[in-house]
């Protein structure tokens, strides 16, 4: 699955916040209409009741099934029916029973089951008592006489809802051209949904060959996991046979029933790929497509193994919870994330299409054809797609420099990763709304981070063949996360697990602090970084890493790399008499934060921060922000170094800068705040002078995003009259001819508009809103409804946000943008308090989980203590550790406004 939002914009979100840096060709395919369930015969790890530990005898697991009964293939039939949201469903599973049993349990919820029976080779039909266990989500089928061991086949027939949860089998509307709502349905099921759509074992080690039949509409098309075997006439219905899937778990199968619309196929090797959307938005798949032929076919040569489904299909959905998911063959995504016109688009949005794409075609293999035994292991999933998306682009467009960039996405881990509430990136998993919380930037980004570590220190080329061997060892099959290292440590004869599981079974990540003890030597120190400063609520001063550590030490003018493997506390390292600069983490592959002392850090920057790569400047400023918040660094000496960088021309480094002026704006009292924009105006005026607002002829893509948000920082942090006026100018302009101003500047120009504009400007964009021809124009109205300033305007957005009036795939991310709005947070907080309810009743889980991240911005004290009232009072439980990490978040906020407070003041004094 992919997050709904970019990093990026996660980023901006979370920390309008945090932002403490800144803010084989295998199995074969039958047709599934023909084949008879007892013809199964593809190989199968034999589940006995010795599989997991929730099987140990004696001990039950409530939120394991029992494993005497294993599904092999599932003969599926529904039938929805769009216009009374309900579908009627038959299913038929194959299943293998181990010993006699008069119990078979399996999963169901949200369903009315009408009927189950069993049947033999020998035919005679048994029919079975049935209870269901709401809080289990659990089906218990009961049998007279106990079932023998063999294989049987169980048909069960039941009914549901089609849901407005966006989860399960789900409704999902869209208006056409003439403004008539048009219904669908799709399918949403990860981590645990599958079961509110057919009673299944739903685990995803229980994986079988899935045949669906959906019987629709005629006018309707309708797209499941394989290609279409038949489709026949039944009354005034049409019945659409799929032919049989590969072996795969129950949260991969797919079916998306609609008013939808196919690209031409591109042919990747023996694979038809093609784009679907809602009819009128076609001509906005050309990028996707693209991406998708080139990821797909890097994905091909890469693990060595041909793609393992029969046909792909990526689908746009219009209502769609998270970002994307890898359903194998039938990808479904949220329109931002597929569908995108190249001539307005910005780079981001580009690349948030590229990223997601190629993210979920690298799950094809990685997660689809080897999957995780239990949801512990979904890191290894996420983390795996999340680092494969970005050797795919970059092998796509190496001049996007995207593991550049990937440099904020390490970042956006550390801010998570820095918090005692933190938790590691793999720990135990027993109820499913635990799996549920681990979608967040420890599972993706740590983890793709900590992977791209493991990569440069053993080689990519011993990695990528150690990736081979995994897959091949597991295809069909599930695995764990030990079981890539196995395979790693095999190709790289190095003991990988003793220098991941560091990694990846504790919480935090090192601080590695450099001094220099005599002249010549440095020492270096390791521990885990913290934000909270005192020293009893400093966490587990024993913990260590393996740290692979890459050192350039320059002497007299010539620079020298070092690599070396830190694992004790302390490690002394001797240097040259003539010596002149240290630089740690060169490269900046390393997941962890650098401190120097401070003669070391002015022998780094007297020699010239120039010198440095951007990923090495980007660090620089990253880890000096970081310890400035958690106190380890004077604030006036971190806002004394920005000043050193308005000659930075790098986005990456400047986007470090820009979300922590963004910080500082969340901490200073309104009466300070004219002071900040004067110095933000200090430190950006240069670089947006430079710049200009038009492209140069051979400008990188980079350098086009950077002018956009440092216009836009200007503009709104800056509070730039100047600017302000000339982006109103070039705004009437961009109105009447589109294609007058650069795609990357336009968001800059919405936004500066809007934090200015009065509410004509705000009925103005509104009806942008409502009229916007991509989906990413959508979105860019749409939020720009959350960065007005006037009460009344901000109080219309949060209405809407419960009104039906938008979509709940974007409702709370606006309730959370206002939250992150200086001049929005307590208005917003009141709304959320007073209509609690309404939003837990009416938004997806995730997303409301999204919305309470935008509680990190009420930063003074007395929100803070609000804020932690009304979690306690209602007792409220967002899953795994969120809650407590964003109130760990808001705490830290707090306290720097409470202890530099009274410098940044000062220091503000300067400026106005
Ligand atoms: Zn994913």
């Amino acid at each position: 699955m992919t997050q709904p939002l970019s990093r990026r914009q996660t980023i901006q979100i979370l920390s309008k916040h945090v932002r403490f840096i800144l803010a084989l060709p295998l199995a074969p395919f039958f047709s599934s209409c023909l084949q008879s369930p007892f013809a199964q015969s593809m190989t199968e790890r034999p589940k006995g009741e010795t599989m997991n530990q929730a099987s140990s005898p004696g001990v039950l697991d409530p939120y394991r099934l029992p494993r005497h009964v294993v599904p092999i293939r599932y003969d599926l039939r529904l039938e929805p029916d769009l216009t009374s949201a309900s579908f009627a469903g038959q299913e038929t599973i194959t299943v293998r029973v181990h010993r006699p049993t008069s119990d078979i349990v399996l999963n169901a919820i949200e369903l009315d089951i009408s009927s189950a029976t069993i049947e033999g080779e020998s035919g005679s039909a048994r029919k079975a008592a049935i209870v269901l266990d709401g809080t289990l989500q659990r089906c218990h089928l009961t049998f007279t006489e106990p079932v023998t061991a063999g294989n049987w086949r169980l048909t069960i027939i039941f009914s549901g809802t089609l849901n407005d949860k966006l989860r399960g089998f789900y409704r999902s509307t869209y208006k056409d051209e003439n403004g008539a709502t048009h219904n669908m349905a799709a399918t949403q099921f990860e981590a645990t949904d599958a079961r509110r759509a057919f009673p299944c074992w739903d685990e995803p080690d229980f994986k079988a060959v899935f045949a669906t039949t959906l019987v629709i509409d005629p006018t309707l098309t309708a797209v499941s996991n394989s290609t279409i075997a038949s489709e026949t006439r039944e009354g005034g219905k049409k019945a659409v046979c799929f032919a049989d899937t590969m072996k795969m778990s129950t949260y991969l199968v797919a079916f998306i029933v609609g008013r939808i619309e196919p690209t031409e196929p591109t042919m990747v090797g023996q694979t038809p790929l093609r784009l679907w959307a809602v009819p009128g938005k076609e001509h906005l798949a050309r990028f996707g497509q693209d991406i998708a032929a080139a990821s797909l076919s890097f994905f091909e040569k890469y693990y060595g193994i041909p793609y393992p489904g029969d046909k792909l299909d990526l689908l746009a959905i219009p209502d769609f919870a998270s970002g994307a998911m890898e359903n194998l063959g039938a990808i479904t995504y949220r329109e931002t994330a597929l569908l995108v016109d190249q001539q307005s688009a910005t780079h981001g949005e580009l690349e948030r299409v590229a990223d997601v794409v190629a993210h979920e075609n690298a799950h094809m293999w990685f997660g689809d054809l080897v999957t995780m035994s239990w949801w512990n292991g979904l890191w290894l999933n996420e983390a795996f797609a999340t680092f494969m998306e970005m050797m795919a682009v970059d092998a796509w467009k190496p001049e996007w420099k995207r593991w550049d960039s990937f440099g904020v996405s390490r970042a956006a881990a550390y801010s998570v990763d820095g918090l005692q509430s933190t938790r590691p990136i793999e720990y135990p998993v027993q109820a499913p709304k635990d799996a549920d919380a681990m979608f967040d930037v420890l599972t993706y980004e740590k983890g793709a981070s900590v992977l791209r570590m493991l990569e440069q220190h053993i080689g990519p080329t011993i990695f990528r063949d150690g990736v081979r061997d995994y897959l091949h060892a597991h295809a069909y099959g599930n695995a764990d996360t030990n079981d890539l290292w196995v395979s790693l440590g095999k190709i790289a004869k190095q003991p990988v697990p003793e220098l991941m599981n560091g990694w990846i079974f504790q919480p935090g990540f090192p601080l590695v602090t450099a001094t220099v003890s005599s002249s010549s030597e440095l020492t270096i120190r390791q521990q885990r970084f913290s934000y909270l400063s005192d020293e009893q609520s400093r966490p587990s001063p024993d913990q260590r890493w393996q740290i692979p550590l890459q050192m350039r030490v320059t002497a007299s003018g010539k620079a020298s790399t070092s690599r070396m493997l830190l694992t004790e506390k302390d490690t002394i390292v001797p240097l040259p008499h003539d010596w002149e600069s240290i630089l740690l983490n060169e490269g900046g592959h390393g997941f962890y934060r650098v401190r120097y002392a401070p003669d070391l850090l002015d022998r780094l920057l007297n020699d010239g921060i120039d010198r440095l790569a951007a990923t090495e400047r980007f660090n620089l400023i990253s880890d000096a922000w970081a310890t400035t918040v958690a106190g380890l660094m004077p604030l006036r000496d971190y806002l004394d170094l920005t000043a050193r960088f308005t000659v930075e021309r790098d986005k990456n480094v400047w986007a470090v800068l820009l979300d922590s002026f963004s910080f500082l704006n969340r901490i200073v009292t309104a009466k300070d705040r004219p002071a900040l924009e004067a110095f933000v105006r200090g430190r950006v005026g240069r670089a947006v002078e430079d710049l200009g607002w038009a492209p140069r002829s051979g400008e990188s893509e980079g350098t086009k995003q950077l002018r956009g948000e440092l216009i836009g920082a200007q503009g709104k942090l800056g509070n730039d009259p100047a600017i302000q006026s000339r982006a109103t100018e070039l705004y009437q302009a961009y109105r009447q001819d589109a294609a007058s101003v650069d795609p990357n500047v336009v968001p800059a120009l919405v936004a500066i508009l809007a934090h200015t504009g009065d509410v004509t400007r705000y009925d103005e964009f509104n009806a942008c809103f409502l009229s916007a021809s991509t989906p990413q124009e959508e979105r860019r109205y749409l939020f720009s409804l959350a960065a007005f300033q006037p009460k009344a305007l901000l109080t219309r957005t949060l209405t809407c946000t419960i009104s039906g009036e938008i979509r709940t795939q974007d409702a709370p991310f606006l309730v959370s943008a206002i939250l992150g709005s200086v001049y929005g947070r307590e208005l917003a907080w009141a709304f959320v308090k007073t209509n609690w309810e309404k939003m837990d009743q009416l938004f997806p889980k995730q997303g409301l989980r999204r919305m309470c991240g935008g509680i990190v911005n009420l930063a003074t004290p007395t929100l803070e203590r609000d804020v932690r009232e009304f979690f306690a009072s209602r007792q409220i439980d967002l899953g795994g550790k969120t809650l407590e990490q964003y109130l760990e978040h808001l705490r830290i906020m707090v306290n720097v406004r409470e202890r530099d407070g009274a410098v940044l003041r000062q220091y503000l004094k300067n400026f106005q």
